[in-house]
């Protein structure tokens, strides 16, 4: 059989390998040492750092094919992996790990981003919330997730009051919209592109906490439109694998969010409520099969995260018919963070 090689030690990367087991490949995971939940899935595990030049050599050459679960590995990472081999074009990770970049490129393909400024200092952001008004948001341009590295600010006064942090930053306009959506994707090596439903994704403190299916009628009417934006993002990368965009619904129509070159949390419900799941879906794409069924085979679909210490209590839902308990197996329970979720899939419209 052949092997496949997961930059990235998560959650997603474990649901990816349990997906490539299914479909006969053997999966080699690596990551720097730390809170890595793949390793009891992967057939093995190589603990060690981005920049290790003569690990990532082996790793590469043991493998057929590499690809990644992770948005922030060091382009440099994936760019040292033979061309040929990496699934997405490494390419990808270039455009979205920036999102003073990704809003630039997407406004290149005709997209619409909320109204954003760079600001590299204080003075920036206030001028920036001067022109653009308040209430906004300043994000890091790098490595923020999960509403890291985000401030809201509610007035000029609370701009000017504001430490500005230590990093390159945008302050985004506040949208003000009626539900958030995103779009998933997946595109083979031939170029084929296949979409799953957009669900309504609903979001605490800046964390994902729930996706439902079906969406909305104010979501459905937009998803054409965001639709043939991803497509020409995927076209553009010459994108292979699942690849998100996340949207605001709003009444001018669909405003961009921000992009993910991989499988997605809001994407998650698709494991028992799709025909075929984004994560085997990605696995085919790197792997140069054909791609599976998107549909949706439920009436109904609710995805739940399951953050910080209420994976044992997640447990009593086990006795609800329509309950699909995922635990990621994460030894050190956070605030805020993803221990597991839970889908409610409903088979009939009685559900
Ligand atoms: P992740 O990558 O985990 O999705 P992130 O840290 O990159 O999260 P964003 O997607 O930028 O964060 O923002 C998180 C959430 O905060 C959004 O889903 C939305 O609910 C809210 N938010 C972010 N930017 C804006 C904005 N410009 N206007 C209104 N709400 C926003
Ligand atoms: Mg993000
Ligand atoms: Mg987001």
């Amino acid at each position: 059989g052949s092997t496949i090689g997961i930059l990235g030690g998560g959650q997603l990367g474990r649901m990816m390998a349990m997906s490539a087991a299914q479909l006969g490949y053997r999966t080699i995971g690596y990551a720097p040492e730390g809170d890595n939940v793949s390793h009891s899935v992967n057939d093995e595990f190589i603990s060690a750092g981005w920049d290790d030049e003569t690990a990532l050599a082996a790793f590469a050459e043991r493998c057929d094919v590499v690809t990644w679960e992770f948005e922030n590995v060091p382009v440099d990472t994936a760019r040292a992996i033979p061309q040929a081999k990496i699934f997405p074009d490494p390419l990808a990770l270039e455009t979205a790990q920036d999102r003073l970049n990704e809003k630039r490129f997407i406004e290149g393909l005709g997209g619409r981003p909320a109204a954003y400024a760079k600001c590299d200092s204080g003075y920036d952001l206030e001028s920036a919330v001067d022109r653009l008004g308040a209430p906004g948001i300043l994000k890091t341009r790098r490595d923020g997730y999960d509403g890291k590295g985000q401030w809201r600010i509610m007035s000029v006064h609370e701009a000017s009051a504001l430490k500005f942090p230590d990093a390159p930053c945008v302050y985004e306009g506040f949208v003000e919209f009626d539900a958030e959506f995103s779009v998933i994707l997946v595109r083979s090596q031939e170029g084929e592109i296949r979409f799953w439903d957009s669900t309504r994704n609903v979001h605490e403190g800046g964390i994902l906490s729930a996706s439902h299916y079906p969406a909305t009628k104010e979501i459905d009417a937009q998803v054409a439109e965001a639709r043939e934006l991803a497509r020409k993002v995927a076209d553009a990368l010459k994108y292979v694998g699942v690849l998100t965009l996340e949207f605001f619904a709003t009444h001018g129509g669909p405003v961009f969010n921000e992009m993910a070159p991989r499988v997605h949390n809001s994407g998650h419900w698709t494991i028992e409520g799709a025909a075929t799941s984004q994560f085997e879906n990605h696995i085919r794409a790197v792997a140069g099969l054909p791609l599976g069924d998107t549909r949706t085979t439920a009436a109904r679909v609710e995805m739940r995260n399951i953050l910080g210490s209420d994976i044992e209590e997640a447990h009593r839902h086990l006795s609800d018919s329509r309950a699909h308990l995922h635990d990621y197996g994460k030894a050190e329970a956070k605030e805020g963070r993803k221990m597991g979720h839970l889908t409610l899939v409903s088979r009939d419209t009685r559900g």
